[in-house]
Parts: C-alpha cells; structure tokens; sequence
C-alpha cells in the first residue's frame, strides 16, 4: 500500500503539531492521515481503504456517520451550540440513562473519561471520608495525574501479590501513589486483605470489568460479585469504569451484562457515537451530593446540546426494536472473535482473542490470563507483526492487537477480514 500522501503529512504535521499525534495512544510507528469514514471503513488521503477496528478507541459504535445521528446535530447545530444554561435535552438523555444502566439514579455529563473518573474518585472520597483508592494493576483509568498510576509498568514491578506503585508519566507529583493501593486482578484475597488492614482509609475500589487496556481479560466466575459483597461489607464505594464497556457489552454496560451493580460507574465512548461526551452516575444517596452541591462539579463544556443530541439519537438507535442494534454489535463481534480463534486454531497459529462480544484482543503466545502479570508474558512484538500485515492488507486494529466493532460491520466484513487473516498466516 502505497502511504506517500500520509508520510509527507506527518513530516509537515510534526513541525507544528506535537509528535503529528492529537494523543499518545494514536502513536503509530506507520504515519496514517485519515482523509474520511464511512460506515466500517475508513479512507486514508492515499485513497486507501480500510476496514475500521480502530473506530476512534471505541466511540463509534454505529460506525462513521451515522445518519441518525447526523441529523440529530445537525438540528441542533441550527439551534445553537451551547448556552450555559439548563436545556431539554439534559433530562431527555438523563432519563434513558437512568433507565438502561441499572446502577444509576441521578447523572451528570463530563467530556472525557479522565475527567468522569477524576470527578467520580473526588465524589467517592467526600461520600465516605475516606482518602486511598484500591485501583487494579494494569488498569486504565485516564490519563490524570491521581490515577495513571501502575497502567502499563515495566519490570522490575515487584513481587506479583505487592505490586508497586508505578506512576506513569514524569511530571506527576511523587505523592499522588499516597492515596493508592495497588492490586491484582481477578485475586480476591488481594483486595480482602487491604480492605483489613486500611479498610477504615479506603474511600473507593475502581475497576474497568474487562481489562481491555491489557490484554482484554475479563473477570472470573463470581469476582464482581465478590468485589459487590466485599466493598459494601467495608462501607468502600465500588465504581465501575465503564468508559469502553458502557453501551456496549449491553445498553446498561458491563453491569448488565455481568449482573453487578456498582455504587457509581463512569461511561463515555459508546453514549454518542463519535460526540466527546462521558458521564458519571450512581446511587441517589452519593450522587446527591453532587446535586446539592456540596461537592463542586463544574464545566463550561458540560451537558452541551450539540453532544447530549449525538447522545439522544445514539441511545434511541441502539435502544430500538428491544435493542436490537446493541445485540448486533454483540453478534457480529462474537462472529469476528470466534471466526478468528478458530483460524487461528485451525493453522496451529500462536494467537487467541481475548475478551467479550464486541470488544476483544490478540494476544500471542496462548497463555492462561488472570492478570497483569499474565499478560506481561504475551509477546507484543509477535502481535505487533500480525497488526502490519493486516494493515497492508486493509485491515486497520489497535498495533497491540485490540479490536471492536460496531453496528456498521457487515457479515462481509467479518469474511474479508477473516481472508485476510489466513493470507496473513498462510504468508507468515
Ligand atoms: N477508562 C478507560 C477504561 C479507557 O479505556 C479510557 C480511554 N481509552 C479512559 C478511561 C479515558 O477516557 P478519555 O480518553 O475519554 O479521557
């Protein structure tokens, strides 16, 4: 394939705009400007074409431009933009929020995933009086500094029951890892025994339901329940970080799905399909403290109407004919997955995809995944090879092998990607 176009982009790009990338995570060795989406695919300014596992990190859950939601922004775009001032759409997306995710009675809106998470933390803290969070090895909670603490740490970790505290970027404060302790996942013991010893200190446990930012591992049989006893026993407010599962593995989440409801929980990509809205909600008698006030939540770009109507429309297409979109997305990625995992078993190829339905990773070798740990054993390189050769071969996912898909994918898409793959392999 053929990327001039997007070489000499980069090289321009990179004079002016830091790294030519908007976020480190879109730090890809291979430049790629995108020219346009639609639908499953996307179009580089090359002219090439790609099958999209990408879908921007997960928002684009009724793929690009959906017309649905088009249409929605563009009324209100007529209307206006924003006007720091209470307005229809925040009740109407409210309600159907609280009616989907079982875990919430009162919601406010964010506009991103770190700043639902930070907020969240802060309403968990003021709620219970307590200062520590448990936050899970491996897990991503956003990029602030209070919690980008042990989400990708090199060796040496320490010992696997006594990880460190690692924080993630120079420039956050030494002390931020005061207020956390750090454990692995999918081990109850783990998080029991720091409940003992500092439960009288631990405000909240925070976790993503699948670890989809490493290695997509899900948790084991009755662990969310477990987490549910434990936490409510210690009087600790259990937050689900359901920024990639939220609307996604079920219209209420990670929380439906698993059949854990959670004290609080975030959410973002999945809400409106492409629009930079997140949120966080919960149980009545936290949340009214962000109600009344008595714990500050502000934003000048919070609840703004041209996102709240991306959310609306978004919500009423997955949530239309008993949900039938969402279960869509469910099957076509269950369809992907299992298509995969039995090419790959058919040619004795070293590779698995892990996770649930619609969001999953390939992970080389086959390995036993708990944890952190586990995954540190999965050879980033291999994966990394298997991502460039399906990227020439149109088929563009996450270079660490993470894959989702949306309501655009076709059956066809599944086969060709499903080509591809043994061409890929046949080739390896
Ligand atoms: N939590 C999880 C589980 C995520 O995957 C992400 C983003 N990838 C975030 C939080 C942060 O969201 P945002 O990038 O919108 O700040």
């Amino acid at each position: 394939m053929d990327r001039t176009r997007s070489r000499k982009a980069f090289e321009r790009s990179i004079k002016t705009f830091a790294g030519g990338v908007g976020s480190a995570g879109r730090l890809f060795p291979e430049p790629l400007f995108i020219d346009r989406g639609k639908g499953s695919r996307v179009i580089d300014i090359d002219g090439n074409e790609y099958i999209d596992y990408v879908i921007a990190f997960g928002p684009l859950i009724l793929g690009h431009c959906p017309e649905v939601v088009m249409d929605a922004v563009s009324e209100q775009l007529g209307k206006g933009t924003m006007f720091g001032a209470s307005h229809e759409l925040e009740f109407l997306v409210s309600e159907k929020v609280a009616q989907l995710v079982p875990c919430i009675d009162l919601v406010r809106f964010t506009c991103s995933g770190s700043e639902a998470i930070h907020f969240a933390l802060r309403l968990a803290r003021a709620y219970t009086g307590r200062p520590k969070v448990i936050k899970f090895e491996g897990h991503y909670h956003g990029w602030y500094d209070n919690v980008y603490v042990s989400v990708k740490p090199s060796p040496p970790v320490g010992l696997p029951n006594a990880p460190w505290k690692v924080r993630g970027a120079p420039g956050q404060p030494e002390n931020v890892v005061d207020n956390l302790v750090i454990v692995p996942w999918n081990d109850l013991e783990a998080v029991e025994s720091a409940l003992e010893d500092q439960g009288h200190e631990i405000a909240a446990v925070i976790a993503e339901p699948v670890m989809f930012n490493n290695g997509g591992i899900g948790p084991e049989e009755g662990y969310l329940s477990a987490l549910r006893e434990v936490t409510s026993r210690h009087g600790v407010v259990l937050i689900f970080d359901e920024i990639v599962t939220g609307f996604r593995l079920a219209l209420g989440g990670a929380q439906e799905y698993f059949g854990v409801t959670p004290d609080l929980c975030v959410f973002g990509k999945g809400l409106a399909a492409g629009y930079p809205i997140s949120g966080f909600g919960g149980r009545r008698e936290i949340m009214e403290l962000v109600a009344t006030n008595q714990v500050a939540h502000f934003g000048t770009f919070n609840s703004n109407p041209l996102c709240l109507a991306a959310a609306l429309a978004t919500l009423e297409e997955l949530s239309r004919d008993d949900g039938q979109v969402m279960q869509y997305v469910s099957a076509v990625g269950a369809k992907l997955r299992t298509g995969l995992n039995e090419l790959f078993g058919r040619h004795g190829f070293p590779m698995r995809a892990d996770g649930c339905d619609s969001i999953f990773v390939l992970n080389s070798p086959v390995l036993e995944l708990r944890n952190y740990r586990d995954f540190m054993g999965v050879d980033a390189e291999f994966v990394y090879r298997f991502y460039e050769k399906m990227f020439n071969e149109g088929v563009w996912f996450m270079r660490r092998g993470n894959m989702m898909l949306s309501a655009a994918h076709t059956e066809e898409d599944v086969q060709q990607t499903l080509e591809a793959a043994e061409r890929v392999i046949k080739s390896w």
